[in-house]
């Protein structure tokens, strides 16, 4: 059994962040597993070796040691085109010169169908070699997209229960020429005989793309487990203006722990626990199936802004 956390290096861990690193963490504790922790730092500009090593310190600070060394996404653009390449050979992926705002207004379009939030319209899916060409001349870059069929998935997620979800033609490589997140996640997953995902519940909707990734490419499905978001009072995703957010304002770490071990029905909130407590305690059965109120236990924080500490 392999169980992992994969953060992004863009920022400080935030309790929401830590929070499930700990369950991941436990439930692979509590089955012997070994853990892995990854590093998603595919986007060169919003990560950084800085936020990784913070990262790692607040791991360890929690009690949430990895095994064998920690793997860097940026290392391994190889493996991706690798698959990239596959799919390609196999006829699975198109050019794709959209911007954003063209997919927001090609979205919102009228057309008769109802599309699944986020989804691709497919713009680009039927482009003529000449339009191609042209879109060539005035300088657009493609990203390359996949080209699915409407299909659907269902798996039993251990946190949210019987998911379906539909595919669409997700990005497998970005414009810039950046393997993309869902493309990078499968072959990860699958060369590091990950077995058992555990990550926040807003990635739910990507894991039938993932999936069908997997299935294309012939690599492994892992057991999902998608927990709820970390909330402030406000029923808003946990971002900084919710206050103490990250292990340096909201501490001292035993605290912490006990916060969050509390959050998982494992302790009382003041009781003293080591990680090792919360292991013998963890079981799935506990693990709240709502959103985690976080908000009312922070201290309120002396920054205005909006933005959440890391994705
Ligand atoms: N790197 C992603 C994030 O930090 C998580 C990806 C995953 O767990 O599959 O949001």
């Amino acid at each position: 059994m392999h169980g992992r956390f994969a953060p992004s290096p863009t920022g400080r861990l935030h309790l929401g962040n830590l929070r499930t690193a700990l369950v991941a963490w436990l439930s692979t504790r509590v089955q012997h597993g070994e853990f892995i922790v990854r590093m998603e730092d595919l986007d060169p500009v919003t990560s950084s070796r800085r936020h990784e090593v913070q990262q790692l310190a607040d791991l360890a600070a929690l009690g949430v040691d990895h095994d064998g060394v920690v793997v860097r996404q940026s290392e391994r653009f190889g493996l991706y085109r690798d698959a990239i390449a596959r799919l390609s050979a196999d006829g699975l992926v198109y050019p794709c010169y959209c911007t954003r705002r063209e997919i927001r207004e090609a979205a919102s379009a009228p057309h008769g169908w109802s599309m699944a939030d986020g989804a691709y319209p497919g713009t680009c899916r039927l482009l003529s070699e000449q339009r191609r060409r042209q879109l060539e001349r005035e300088g657009r870059r493609a990203a390359l997209r996949l080209r699915t069929a409407g299909q659907r998935m269902e798996f039993d997620d251990i946190v949210a229960g019987r998911v379906e979800g539909a595919v669409d033609d997700v990005v497998v490589q970005r414009n810039d020429g950046v393997p993309a997140y869902n493309l990078a996640v499968v072959v990860d997953d699958h060369l590091q005989g990950v077995t058992e995902v555990v990550r926040g519940d807003d990635l739910l909707s990507s894991t039938p793309r993932q999936m069908h990734l997997q299935r294309l490419l012939g690599l492994s499905t892992p057991v999902y487990a998608h927990l709820p978001l970390a909330v402030g009072a406000d029923g808003e995703r946990l971002a900084k203006r919710h206050g103490a957010v990250t292990l340096a304002d909201a501490g001292p770490v035993d605290a912490v722990r006990s916060l969050l071990g509390s959050s998982l029905g494992l302790c009382d909130r003041d009781e003293a626990v080591t990680a090792a407590d919360l292991v013998e305690r963890f079981s799935w059965s506990r693990v709240p199936r709502t959103p985690w109120v976080a908000g009312t236990d922070l201290a309120p924080g002396d920054s205005g802004s909006t933005e959440a500490a890391t994705g």
